[in-house]
């Protein structure tokens, strides 16, 4: 058995955790603050415990707000090229993955010269520092080495990998989630799950990534099977739960990747406009079912550490979570099933699916049994 770790990702987590620590968000003279488009970072807080933060350190500012959901590569350069005017030498993410993954991007495409090739393949030399202040509890992005964009060129999304693309300092401060609304809180919830189910069930998972995977399915299978439930939102010491469950999966997801669901809902999210979280939770459930032909033991004692009794508990909480997946064309059908073929991530399976399989596996996410 061998195996490697390295989360250099320092964590502070708690209540109101950024302003006794903010020492450690001195990262340079100038901070480029990357926040969504639909100013949520304002509404929960967080920008202003930021920009309190750098002002009491003597640090410049510029806000970039202006991130969208599945952030495009064409659009961080060009943010890019703004945080390049404004020198800025170091990065701040505000928000959910989407901002946390921008940051990112922005943090590399300011000060190295790549064309799209290099970047997807991590062949940079440098990137500014970036601090990470995740607003949903979901990606885990804020302790992962990656940022996924939309890549209109390849009709999906691609994840730029890099040892520099570890956050220096995230701070998860639970308050800035509690008014997460209720299809964002699901949605992530679902992709936190997502993350810690494929990475336990990965071929790169070792003893020290599956504890945190267990851990993270321990909590959200929990979480998941009662807001299902009780169709409510989770109280403010379960979304404390859920941010620390997401921010493990991450970790997890940091040392094995992800793999067929995250694939196979990526065109979900490119060419059906469904959210990262609910794509991804349309085909865990027929994922499981075709992995649990190959891998009884393993798949089943994840079921049963996430709480869930059958595979058939299994499906139905995250159906009704998630709701049906939209219809799909024999053309997007296809098209779904091409573009999750060439995905690096789908070799991280422990059992990988012939192409008549993954076929399978996605009509499964749109047949009645669903
Ligand atoms: P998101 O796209 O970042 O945010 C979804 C929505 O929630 C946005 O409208 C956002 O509004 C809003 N929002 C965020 N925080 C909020 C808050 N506290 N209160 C109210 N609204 C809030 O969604 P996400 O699921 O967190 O991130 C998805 C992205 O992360 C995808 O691109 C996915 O591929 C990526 N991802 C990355 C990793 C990784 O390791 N890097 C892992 C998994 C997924 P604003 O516009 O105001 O922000
Ligand atoms: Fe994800």
């Amino acid at each position: 058995m061998e195996w490697q770790w390295s989360s250099p990702t320092r964590i502070f987590f708690g209540r109101s955790c950024l302003t006794p620590n903010s020492g450690y968000l001195n990262l340079g003279r100038k901070a480029f603050i990357v926040t969504g488009q639909g100013g949520s970072a304002r509404r929960n807080g967080a920008l202003q415990d930021v920009v309190r933060a750098l002002r009491s350190l003597g640090i410049e500012f510029f806000v970039y707000d202006q991130v969208k959901s599945n952030p495009a590569l064409a659009d961080m350069r060009a943010a890019a090229s703004i945080a390049r005017l404004q020198t800025a030498d170091f990065v701040v993410g505000i928000g959910g993955g989407s901002s946390l993954d921008a940051a990112k991007a922005i943090a590399v495409l300011a000060v190295s010269e790549v064309d799209d090739i290099e970047l997807f393949n991590g062949h940079f030399a440098g990137a500014l520092p970036v601090a990470a202040l995740p607003t949903t509890a979901g990606t885990g992005s804020e302790v992962t080495p990656y940022s996924i964009l939309t890549y209109p060129a390849i009709n999906t999304k691609k994840s730029i990998f890099s040892p520099l693309l570890f956050p220096r300092v995230a701070y998860l401060d639970p308050a800035y989630t509690y008014a997460l609304p209720h299809e964002v809180t699901i949605d992530t919830a679902v992709d936190a799950f997502a993350h810690g189910f494929e990475s336990l069930l990965s071929v790169r998972s070792s003893p020290l990534s599956a504890l945190h995977s267990r851990e993270a399915l321990y909590l959200l299978g929990r979480l998941l099977t009662k807001m299902s439930r009780s169709g409510s939102d989770p109280d403010q010491e379960e979304r404390s739960q859920m941010l620390y469950a997401s921010m493990l999966a991450g970790l997890a997801i940091s040392h094995t990747g992800t793999s067929i669901p995250h694939a196979l809902g990526y065109s979900f999210t490119y060419f059906k406009g469904i959210p990262h979280g609910r794509a991804t939770g349309y085909v865990l459930g027929p994922y499981a079912r075709f992995l649990d032909k190959r891998e009884k033991a393993r798949v089943q004692e994840a079921l049963h550490l996430a709480g869930f009794s059958t595979m058939a508990d299994f499906f139905c909480t995250i159906n009704k979570l998630t709701g049906p997946p939209p219809p799909l064309t024999p053309e997007e059908n296809a098209a779904f099933l091409e573009i999750c073929s060439r995905a690096k991530n789908l070799a991280n399976s422990i059992a990988s699916p012939a192409p008549c399989e993954l076929e399978y596996i996605l009509n499964q996410v749109q047949s009645e049994s669903h």
